[in-house]
Protein backbone atom coordinates (compact mmCIF):
# COMPACT_ATOMS: atom_id res chain seq x y z
CA UNK A 1 0.00 0.00 0.00
CA UNK A 2 2.76 2.36 0.96
CA UNK A 3 4.57 1.38 -2.39
CA UNK A 4 1.40 2.53 -4.50
CA UNK A 5 0.41 5.75 -2.28
CA UNK A 6 3.57 7.39 -3.05
CA UNK A 7 3.71 6.61 -6.51
CA UNK A 8 0.47 7.99 -6.52
CA UNK A 9 1.54 11.13 -4.36
CA UNK A 10 4.30 11.50 -6.86
CA UNK A 11 1.82 11.73 -9.78
CA UNK A 12 -0.17 14.14 -7.97
CA UNK A 13 3.07 16.16 -7.44
CA UNK A 14 4.14 16.91 -10.83
CA UNK A 15 3.39 19.46 -12.62
CA UNK A 16 1.47 18.00 -15.64
CA UNK A 17 2.45 20.94 -17.96
CA UNK A 18 5.61 18.94 -18.22
CA UNK A 19 3.73 16.15 -19.63
CA UNK A 20 5.51 16.59 -23.03
CA UNK A 21 2.95 16.93 -25.65
CA UNK A 22 3.85 14.33 -28.07
CA UNK A 23 2.98 11.39 -25.38
CA UNK A 24 -0.28 12.91 -23.60
CA UNK A 25 -2.62 10.11 -25.35
CA UNK A 26 0.24 6.72 -24.48
CA UNK A 27 0.35 8.52 -20.69
CA UNK A 28 -3.17 8.74 -20.35
CA UNK A 29 -3.79 5.23 -22.18
CA UNK A 30 -1.15 3.82 -19.50
CA UNK A 31 -3.56 4.92 -16.72
CA UNK A 32 -6.58 3.81 -17.71
CA UNK A 33 -4.53 0.35 -17.40
CA UNK A 34 -3.06 1.42 -14.11
CA UNK A 35 -6.96 2.50 -13.32
CA UNK A 36 -8.25 -1.05 -14.43
CA UNK A 37 -5.44 -2.62 -11.96
CA UNK A 38 -6.61 -0.57 -9.15
CA UNK A 39 -10.55 -1.58 -9.57
CA UNK A 40 -9.20 -4.97 -9.74
CA UNK A 41 -7.64 -5.56 -6.68
CA UNK A 42 -10.27 -2.50 -5.06
CA UNK A 43 -13.19 -4.97 -5.83
CA UNK A 44 -11.52 -8.09 -4.33
CA UNK A 45 -10.33 -6.84 -1.42
CA UNK A 46 -13.93 -4.90 -0.80
CA UNK A 47 -15.05 -8.89 -1.94
CA UNK A 48 -12.96 -10.10 0.92
CA UNK A 49 -14.11 -7.46 3.20
CA UNK A 50 -18.05 -8.23 2.67
CA UNK A 51 -16.78 -12.03 3.78
CA UNK A 52 -15.31 -11.39 7.13
CA UNK A 53 -17.25 -9.40 7.86
CA UNK A 54 -14.93 -7.12 9.75
CA UNK A 55 -16.78 -3.94 9.07
CA UNK A 56 -19.48 -4.99 11.66
CA UNK A 57 -17.49 -4.07 14.38
CA UNK A 58 -17.63 -0.38 13.10
CA UNK A 59 -21.16 -0.73 13.55
CA UNK A 60 -22.31 -0.40 10.26
CA UNK A 61 -24.80 -2.89 8.80
CA UNK A 62 -23.06 -4.16 5.83
CA UNK A 63 -19.85 -3.55 3.95
CA UNK A 64 -21.43 -1.95 1.17
CA UNK A 65 -22.74 0.89 4.16
CA UNK A 66 -18.94 0.99 5.71
CA UNK A 67 -17.62 1.46 1.97
CA UNK A 68 -20.17 3.81 1.43
CA UNK A 69 -20.01 5.93 5.06
CA UNK A 70 -15.94 6.02 4.38
CA UNK A 71 -15.97 6.63 0.73
CA UNK A 72 -18.45 8.97 0.24
CA UNK A 73 -19.23 8.50 -3.27
CA UNK A 74 -22.58 7.00 -2.48
CA UNK A 75 -24.87 4.02 -2.39
CA UNK A 76 -24.15 2.79 -6.39
CA UNK A 77 -20.64 2.79 -6.35
CA UNK A 78 -19.91 0.94 -3.11
CA UNK A 79 -22.21 -1.75 -3.97
CA UNK A 80 -21.56 -2.45 -7.43
CA UNK A 81 -17.59 -2.65 -6.09
CA UNK A 82 -18.31 -5.73 -3.96
CA UNK A 83 -20.97 -7.00 -6.60
CA UNK A 84 -17.91 -6.90 -8.78
CA UNK A 85 -15.92 -8.83 -6.47
CA UNK A 86 -18.10 -11.01 -5.86
CA UNK A 87 -18.12 -12.35 -9.38
CA UNK A 88 -14.64 -12.47 -9.55
CA UNK A 89 -14.43 -14.58 -6.29
CA UNK A 90 -16.18 -17.48 -8.56
CA UNK A 91 -14.20 -16.04 -11.83
CA UNK A 92 -10.51 -16.25 -10.49
CA UNK A 93 -9.19 -15.94 -13.54
CA UNK A 94 -11.03 -13.24 -14.97
CA UNK A 95 -10.22 -11.19 -11.35
CA UNK A 96 -6.60 -11.81 -12.00
CA UNK A 97 -6.43 -10.40 -15.67
CA UNK A 98 -8.72 -7.34 -14.15
CA UNK A 99 -5.86 -6.54 -11.82
CA UNK A 100 -3.86 -6.82 -14.47
CA UNK A 101 -5.38 -4.70 -16.33
CA UNK A 102 -6.46 -6.68 -19.44
CA UNK A 103 -10.01 -5.73 -18.66
CA UNK A 104 -12.26 -2.86 -17.14
CA UNK A 105 -15.14 -2.58 -14.52
CA UNK A 106 -17.74 -2.37 -17.92
CA UNK A 107 -16.57 -5.94 -18.41
CA UNK A 108 -17.05 -7.49 -15.04
CA UNK A 109 -20.61 -5.39 -14.88
CA UNK A 110 -21.45 -7.50 -18.21
CA UNK A 111 -20.28 -10.28 -16.62
CA UNK A 112 -22.31 -9.81 -13.26
CA UNK A 113 -25.27 -9.14 -15.68
CA UNK A 114 -24.69 -12.60 -17.38
CA UNK A 115 -23.67 -14.37 -13.92
CA UNK A 116 -26.88 -13.09 -11.99
CA UNK A 117 -29.28 -13.72 -15.04
CA UNK A 118 -28.29 -17.07 -15.89
CA UNK A 119 -27.27 -19.32 -12.87
CA UNK A 120 -27.58 -22.42 -14.37
CA UNK A 121 -24.84 -21.48 -16.11
CA UNK A 122 -22.39 -21.06 -13.60
CA UNK A 123 -19.99 -23.71 -14.24
CA UNK A 124 -20.04 -23.15 -18.05
CA UNK A 125 -18.94 -19.66 -17.04
CA UNK A 126 -16.11 -21.05 -14.94
CA UNK A 127 -15.05 -23.16 -17.52
CA UNK A 128 -14.86 -20.60 -20.06
CA UNK A 129 -12.84 -17.85 -17.94
CA UNK A 130 -10.27 -17.96 -21.01
CA UNK A 131 -12.24 -17.48 -23.78
CA UNK A 132 -14.27 -14.52 -21.64
CA UNK A 133 -10.88 -13.24 -21.19
CA UNK A 134 -9.89 -12.82 -24.81
CA UNK A 135 -13.27 -11.73 -25.96
CA UNK A 136 -13.18 -8.83 -23.20
CA UNK A 137 -9.73 -8.33 -24.35
CA UNK A 138 -11.14 -7.71 -27.88
CA UNK A 139 -14.05 -5.51 -27.28
CA UNK A 140 -15.94 -2.88 -25.31
CA UNK A 141 -18.08 -3.27 -22.74
CA UNK A 142 -21.25 -2.89 -24.86
CA UNK A 143 -19.88 -5.17 -27.72
CA UNK A 144 -18.54 -7.59 -25.12
CA UNK A 145 -22.34 -7.98 -23.55
CA UNK A 146 -23.02 -9.23 -27.04
CA UNK A 147 -20.67 -11.81 -27.34
CA UNK A 148 -21.14 -12.78 -23.81
CA UNK A 149 -24.49 -13.29 -24.27
CA UNK A 150 -23.76 -15.42 -27.69
CA UNK A 151 -21.25 -17.30 -25.67
CA UNK A 152 -24.00 -18.10 -22.78
CA UNK A 153 -26.23 -19.34 -25.45
CA UNK A 154 -23.83 -21.30 -27.08
CA UNK A 155 -22.79 -23.46 -23.67
CA UNK A 156 -26.27 -24.80 -23.11
CA UNK A 157 -29.35 -22.79 -25.45
CA UNK A 158 -31.91 -24.10 -22.95
CA UNK A 159 -29.98 -22.43 -19.38
CA UNK A 160 -30.12 -19.77 -21.66
CA UNK A 161 -33.55 -19.42 -22.73
CA UNK A 162 -35.10 -19.30 -19.23
CA UNK A 163 -32.73 -16.83 -17.89
CA UNK A 164 -33.32 -14.42 -21.01
CA UNK A 165 -37.10 -14.32 -20.76
CA UNK A 166 -38.83 -11.35 -20.95
CA UNK A 167 -39.72 -10.40 -17.06
CA UNK A 168 -43.65 -11.17 -17.06
CA UNK A 169 -45.33 -8.32 -17.23
CA UNK A 170 -48.45 -8.00 -14.81
CA UNK A 171 -50.95 -6.17 -13.15
CA UNK A 172 -52.83 -7.23 -9.96
CA UNK A 173 -55.99 -5.73 -8.61
CA UNK A 174 -57.08 -7.06 -5.86
CA UNK A 175 -59.97 -6.42 -2.53
CA UNK A 176 -58.89 -6.53 0.79
CA UNK A 177 -60.33 -5.58 3.99
CA UNK A 178 -62.97 -3.03 3.11
CA UNK A 179 -63.38 -3.45 -0.57
CA UNK A 180 -60.01 -1.39 -0.25
CA UNK A 181 -58.01 -2.64 -3.60
CA UNK A 182 -54.73 -3.82 -3.65
CA UNK A 183 -52.21 -2.66 -6.64
CA UNK A 184 -49.72 -4.14 -7.75
CA UNK A 185 -47.66 -5.42 -10.54
CA UNK A 186 -44.97 -5.03 -13.33
CA UNK A 187 -45.52 -2.87 -16.40
CA UNK A 188 -43.66 -2.69 -19.83
CA UNK A 189 -41.78 0.25 -20.27
CA UNK A 190 -43.89 1.89 -22.81
CA UNK A 191 -47.32 1.33 -21.21
CA UNK A 192 -45.35 2.37 -17.47
CA UNK A 193 -43.86 5.60 -19.40
CA UNK A 194 -47.25 6.58 -20.52
CA UNK A 195 -49.24 5.87 -17.11
CA UNK A 196 -46.68 7.69 -14.97
CA UNK A 197 -46.97 10.89 -17.69
CA UNK A 198 -50.80 10.69 -17.29
CA UNK A 199 -50.54 10.59 -13.11
CA UNK A 200 -48.48 12.90 -13.02
CA UNK A 201 -50.29 15.21 -15.29
CA UNK A 202 -53.47 14.51 -13.07
CA UNK A 203 -51.91 14.88 -9.68
CA UNK A 204 -50.31 18.56 -10.92
CA UNK A 205 -54.10 19.56 -11.65
CA UNK A 206 -54.85 19.00 -7.64
CA UNK A 207 -51.62 20.93 -6.89
CA UNK A 208 -52.56 23.14 -4.20
CA UNK A 209 -52.16 26.76 -5.67
CA UNK A 210 -50.62 28.20 -2.06
CA UNK A 211 -54.46 29.08 -0.62
CA UNK A 212 -54.64 25.70 0.39
CA UNK A 213 -55.33 25.49 4.21
CA UNK A 214 -51.61 24.26 5.51
CA UNK A 215 -53.52 21.15 7.23
CA UNK A 216 -54.07 19.94 3.90
CA UNK A 217 -50.91 20.27 2.36
CA UNK A 218 -49.08 17.74 3.90
CA UNK A 219 -50.63 15.01 1.83
CA UNK A 220 -47.20 12.91 0.43
CA UNK A 221 -47.28 12.14 -3.51
CA UNK A 222 -48.43 8.62 -2.95
CA UNK A 223 -51.66 9.74 -1.66
CA UNK A 224 -52.27 12.54 -4.13
CA UNK A 225 -51.80 9.83 -6.74
CA UNK A 226 -54.62 7.81 -5.63
CA UNK A 227 -56.89 11.40 -6.03
CA UNK A 228 -55.17 11.47 -9.67
CA UNK A 229 -56.10 8.00 -10.45
CA UNK A 230 -59.49 8.61 -9.47
CA UNK A 231 -59.60 11.53 -11.63
CA UNK A 232 -57.85 9.92 -14.87
CA UNK A 233 -60.75 6.64 -14.10
CA UNK A 234 -63.73 9.50 -14.32
CA UNK A 235 -62.09 10.94 -17.25
CA UNK A 236 -61.66 7.86 -18.80
CA UNK A 237 -65.56 6.74 -17.61
CA UNK A 238 -66.89 9.67 -19.61
CA UNK A 239 -65.64 9.14 -22.83
CA UNK A 240 -68.03 7.50 -25.27
CA UNK A 241 -65.56 4.84 -26.57
CA UNK A 242 -65.08 3.44 -23.36
CA UNK A 243 -65.28 -0.51 -23.09
CA UNK A 244 -67.93 -1.97 -21.53
CA UNK A 245 -68.76 -4.48 -19.51
CA UNK A 246 -71.40 -7.04 -20.41
CA UNK A 247 -73.38 -3.98 -22.62
CA UNK A 248 -72.74 -1.80 -19.34
CA UNK A 249 -70.70 1.15 -18.70
CA UNK A 250 -67.84 0.22 -16.13
CA UNK A 251 -69.72 2.14 -13.13
CA UNK A 252 -69.67 0.91 -9.33
CA UNK A 253 -72.65 -0.90 -8.37
CA UNK A 254 -73.00 -0.95 -3.85
CA UNK A 255 -76.14 -2.85 -2.84
CA UNK A 256 -76.77 -1.47 0.80
CA UNK A 257 -79.99 -2.05 2.76
CA UNK A 258 -82.28 0.88 3.49
CA UNK A 259 -81.66 0.98 7.41
CA UNK A 260 -77.79 0.78 6.67
CA UNK A 261 -77.90 4.32 4.50
CA UNK A 262 -79.80 6.03 6.98
CA UNK A 263 -78.35 5.44 10.31
CA UNK A 264 -74.62 5.00 8.81
CA UNK A 265 -74.66 1.28 10.76
CA UNK A 266 -73.61 -1.56 9.31
CA UNK A 267 -72.55 -2.20 5.74
CA UNK A 268 -73.03 -2.61 1.90
CA UNK A 269 -71.40 -5.02 -0.65
CA UNK A 270 -69.86 -3.94 -3.57
CA UNK A 271 -70.87 -5.17 -6.32
CA UNK A 272 -68.58 -7.59 -8.63
CA UNK A 273 -70.09 -8.60 -11.64
CA UNK A 274 -73.24 -8.08 -11.03
CA UNK A 275 -72.89 -10.07 -7.63
CA UNK A 276 -73.06 -8.36 -4.65
CA UNK A 277 -69.40 -9.61 -2.97
CA UNK A 278 -67.00 -7.09 -1.01
CA UNK A 279 -67.87 -5.37 2.27
CA UNK A 280 -67.74 -2.08 2.22
CA UNK A 281 -68.41 0.31 5.38
CA UNK A 282 -71.40 1.86 5.51
CA UNK A 283 -69.63 5.50 5.43
CA UNK A 284 -68.81 4.28 1.86
CA UNK A 285 -71.96 3.52 0.75
CA UNK A 286 -73.18 6.91 2.13
CA UNK A 287 -70.92 8.79 0.24
CA UNK A 288 -71.42 6.81 -3.08
CA UNK A 289 -75.21 7.44 -2.21
CA UNK A 290 -74.77 11.29 -2.27
CA UNK A 291 -74.21 11.53 -6.13
CA UNK A 292 -75.67 8.34 -7.16
CA UNK A 293 -78.54 6.60 -9.19
CA UNK A 294 -80.49 4.74 -6.75
CA UNK A 295 -82.57 2.00 -7.37
CA UNK A 296 -84.37 0.59 -4.91
CA UNK A 297 -84.51 -3.61 -4.74
CA UNK A 298 -87.49 -4.91 -2.65
CA UNK A 299 -86.88 -7.84 -0.89
CA UNK A 300 -89.52 -9.85 1.08
CA UNK A 301 -89.34 -11.81 4.65
CA UNK A 302 -86.82 -14.56 3.59
CA UNK A 303 -84.39 -11.61 1.87
CA UNK A 304 -85.22 -12.50 -1.73
CA UNK A 305 -85.73 -10.54 -3.92
CA UNK A 306 -89.44 -8.98 -4.55
CA UNK A 307 -89.84 -6.27 -6.96
CA UNK A 308 -87.29 -2.98 -7.95
CA UNK A 309 -88.27 0.39 -8.38
CA UNK A 310 -87.03 2.55 -10.90
CA UNK A 311 -83.92 3.56 -10.80
CA UNK A 312 -83.16 7.73 -10.30
CA UNK A 313 -80.70 10.36 -9.81
CA UNK A 314 -80.08 11.33 -6.32
CA UNK A 315 -79.27 14.73 -7.51
CA UNK A 316 -81.69 16.53 -10.60
CA UNK A 317 -79.08 16.49 -13.50
CA UNK A 318 -80.18 20.21 -13.95
CA UNK A 319 -79.80 21.00 -10.12
CA UNK A 320 -76.15 19.37 -10.08
CA UNK A 321 -75.90 21.72 -12.62
CA UNK A 322 -77.01 24.72 -10.78
CA UNK A 323 -74.55 24.01 -7.72
CA UNK A 324 -71.60 23.32 -10.01
CA UNK A 325 -72.37 26.76 -11.60
CA UNK A 326 -72.95 27.87 -7.95
CA UNK A 327 -69.89 26.56 -6.60
CA UNK A 328 -67.31 26.58 -9.42
CA UNK A 329 -64.67 24.88 -7.53
CA UNK A 330 -64.74 22.62 -4.48
CA UNK A 331 -66.39 24.08 -1.50
CA UNK A 332 -64.15 22.81 0.84
CA UNK A 333 -61.89 25.43 3.11
CA UNK A 334 -59.46 26.36 0.39
CA UNK A 335 -59.52 24.10 -2.42
CA UNK A 336 -59.45 25.28 -5.58
CA UNK A 337 -60.22 21.44 -6.84
CA UNK A 338 -62.90 21.30 -9.80
CA UNK A 339 -65.66 19.43 -8.43
CA UNK A 340 -66.71 15.82 -8.50
CA UNK A 341 -68.86 14.82 -6.81
CA UNK A 342 -72.19 16.80 -5.06
CA UNK A 343 -72.44 16.59 -1.19
CA UNK A 344 -75.83 16.66 0.81
CA UNK A 345 -74.95 18.78 4.07
CA UNK A 346 -77.48 16.63 5.65
CA UNK A 347 -77.29 13.33 4.56
CA UNK A 348 -80.82 12.86 2.42
CA UNK A 349 -82.11 9.53 3.93
CA UNK A 350 -81.89 11.92 7.38
CA UNK A 351 -84.25 14.31 6.25
CA UNK A 352 -81.81 16.50 4.04
CA UNK A 353 -83.31 17.91 1.36
CA UNK A 354 -82.21 17.72 -2.22
CA UNK A 355 -82.44 21.41 -2.15
CA UNK A 356 -79.29 23.75 -3.12
CA UNK A 357 -79.03 25.14 0.18
CA UNK A 358 -77.96 21.83 1.53
CA UNK A 359 -75.93 20.84 -1.20
CA UNK A 360 -72.34 21.28 -1.85
CA UNK A 361 -70.16 20.69 -4.88
CA UNK A 362 -66.85 18.75 -3.58
CA UNK A 363 -63.97 17.33 -5.62
CA UNK A 364 -63.54 13.49 -4.76
CA UNK A 365 -60.69 14.14 -2.24
CA UNK A 366 -62.63 16.35 0.09
CA UNK A 367 -65.99 14.29 0.02
CA UNK A 368 -64.16 11.45 0.79
CA UNK A 369 -62.63 13.10 4.15
CA UNK A 370 -65.92 14.61 4.80
CA UNK A 371 -67.79 10.95 5.05
CA UNK A 372 -64.54 8.89 5.98
CA UNK A 373 -62.22 11.23 7.59
CA UNK A 374 -64.11 12.54 10.20
CA UNK A 375 -64.80 16.26 9.18
CA UNK A 376 -67.97 17.80 9.79
CA UNK A 377 -69.55 20.34 6.97
CA UNK A 378 -72.68 22.42 8.05
CA UNK A 379 -74.66 25.55 7.16
CA UNK A 380 -76.40 27.15 4.37
CA UNK A 381 -74.61 25.79 0.90
CA UNK A 382 -75.98 29.21 -0.69
CA UNK A 383 -74.29 31.19 1.70
CA UNK A 384 -71.58 30.16 3.91
CA UNK A 385 -71.06 26.87 5.31
CA UNK A 386 -68.30 25.66 8.21
CA UNK A 387 -65.84 23.05 7.99
CA UNK A 388 -64.61 21.48 10.86
CA UNK A 389 -61.80 19.42 11.39
CA UNK A 390 -61.66 15.91 13.30
CA UNK A 391 -59.29 18.09 15.74
CA UNK A 392 -62.24 20.70 16.06
CA UNK A 393 -60.54 23.59 13.78
CA UNK A 394 -63.14 24.80 11.12
CA UNK A 395 -62.92 27.28 8.21
CA UNK A 396 -65.69 28.80 6.74
CA UNK A 397 -66.04 28.21 3.26
CA UNK A 398 -68.75 30.96 0.99
CA UNK A 399 -70.29 31.08 -2.23
CA UNK A 400 -67.43 32.18 -4.47
CA UNK A 401 -67.94 35.89 -5.84
CA UNK A 402 -69.41 35.29 -9.31
CA UNK A 403 -67.54 35.71 -11.80
CA UNK A 404 -67.56 39.26 -13.79
CA UNK A 405 -68.52 37.51 -17.20
CA UNK A 406 -71.87 36.60 -15.62
CA UNK A 407 -73.07 39.27 -14.23
CA UNK A 408 -76.25 40.56 -15.93
CA UNK A 409 -75.11 43.48 -18.00
CA UNK A 410 -76.94 46.84 -17.13
CA UNK A 411 -78.24 49.22 -20.03
ZN1 LIG B 1 -71.56 13.36 0.56
ZN1 LIG C 1 -61.53 19.79 -2.43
Amino acid sequence: MEAVESALADLADIDLSEVSSGSLGEVCERLQRASRQLGGSRAALADRFAQDGSWWADGAKSAVAWLRWKGGDGYGPAASLVESGEVTRHLPEVGQAWREGRLGEGHVRALRRAWQRFPRLHPHLVAAQGKIIDLAAEQEPKRFWGCLQRLCRQLDPEAYDAGAKEPEFSLHASTVLDGHVRVDGLLPADVGAQFIAMLEAARRQLQPDGTTTPELDVRRTSSRNVEALQRILSAAESQGEFPTVAGARPIVHVTVDAETLATGAGMGWLERFGVPETPVSAEFARRLACDATLRPLILDAEGNLAAFGTASRVIPSSMRRYVVTRDRHCRFGGCQSRIDEVHHVVFFSNGGPTRSDNLLGLCWHHHHLVHEGGWKVRGNANDAVECTSPKGKSWISRVPKPQARLLPLVL
